[in-house]
């Protein structure tokens, strides 16, 4: 159940939670200067995601394209929702591709805003992204994480796929009973397991697919569960498990802290449902550790916890 306690009063973080700060050792600057100096946006820094040191200390990042301001206005995200002023820039892809291969990068992923304000949502710039990807690392792996296409879905996953990604992802987020209230009306908890399961279809290769869930929205583990027998059902590979953080007093406010012992039950019941690899933890972030769930997806390594 969702509570209306002020953001001064909510419990504090469990030592579980707590992350560290970056530091001169690793790669943290050198990622920074890299993905400033090339003009592009990452996930990483607009949705402040707490494992920002480790990762780009590790020299990851996720790309975030289509711009900096998303069309949508979901209760749990911090990236900037809006208008967006800027047309889409057609040589962002190429800027990627250069900086993730300076970056060194093996598997590379890449999300964006969603832009219900550009005819095909973004697709094709996904697919522009995905094939600058690919010729300028060939040896790299391509993840995509993709908005709802609403609308075009059907052509959008054409054009995607199209361009051969290793790894088709799209979050689910939320629970079937709280997805409307944390996503708005447009979004639809049905119309998201049916463009995983499209996805599958329609590629004409072994694309893996893979979806998301935070918790500490206000669901039960039951609900939790029963998600995730949703996105088994429709042929979804990899599934992540995270806990939701709050990131101002005008989002929705966390329901609890999950303790680390459900994270583990969650990833047990995941394993017993057949997921090639299932990440559950505190920390777990749809592009957390994302080149070791592929791995551990295509390898049948398993579930992993943090
Ligand atoms: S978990 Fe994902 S969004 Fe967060 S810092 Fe790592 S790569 Fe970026």
């Amino acid at each position: 159940m969702e509570t209306s306690q002020p953001v001064a009063e909510r419990p504090r973080r469990p030592e579980w939670m707590k992350v560290r700060a970056p530091s001169q050792n690793g790669h943290y600057y050198d990622v920074k200067k890299l993905i400033h100096g090339a003009q592009l946006n990452t996930i990483c820094e607009e949705a402040r995601c707490p494992n920002i040191a480790e990762c780009w200390g590790r020299g990851t990042a996720t790309f975030q394209i289509l711009g900096d301001t998303c069309t949508r206005a979901c209760r749990y995200c911090y990236v900037h929702s809006g208008k967006p002023s800027e047309p889409v820039d057609p040589l962002e892809p190429l800027r990627l591709a250069e900086t993730a291969r300076r970056m060194g990068l093996k598997h590379v992923v890449v999300t964006s805003v969603d832009r219900d304000d550009v005819p095909d949502k973004g697709a094709g710039h996904y697919a522009a992204t995905i094939r600058a990807l690919k010729a300028k690392l060939p040896a790299a792996t391509v993840e995509v994480l993709t908005p709802d296409f609403l609308g075009v879905e059907e052509e959008a996953l054409q054009t995607v796929l199209g361009a051969r990604p290793e790894v088709f992802n799209h979050n689910i987020e939320t629970v079937r009973r709280l997805h409307r209230r944390m996503r708005g009306a447009r979004a639809s908890y049905e119309g998201a397991l049916e463009l995983l399961r499209r996805a599958k279809e329609i590629a004409d290769y072994p694309v893996l697919t893979k979806s998301g869930i935070i918790v500490g929205l206000g669901e039960s583990n039951d609900e939790v569960l029963d998600t995730m027998r949703d996105l088994r059902a429709n042929g979804v590979d990899v599934v992540t498990i995270g806990q939701y953080l709050q990131p101002s007093s005008k989002h929705a406010t966390i329901d609890r802290w999950v303790h680390p012992d459900e994270f583990r039950w969650l990833r047990e019941q995941g394993e017993a449902l057949g997921f090639g690899s299932v990440f559950s933890g505190p920390l777990v972030r749809s592009s957390y550790r994302a080149d070791e769930q592929r791995h551990a997806a295509a390898t049948g390594r398993g579930a992993v916890a943090y």
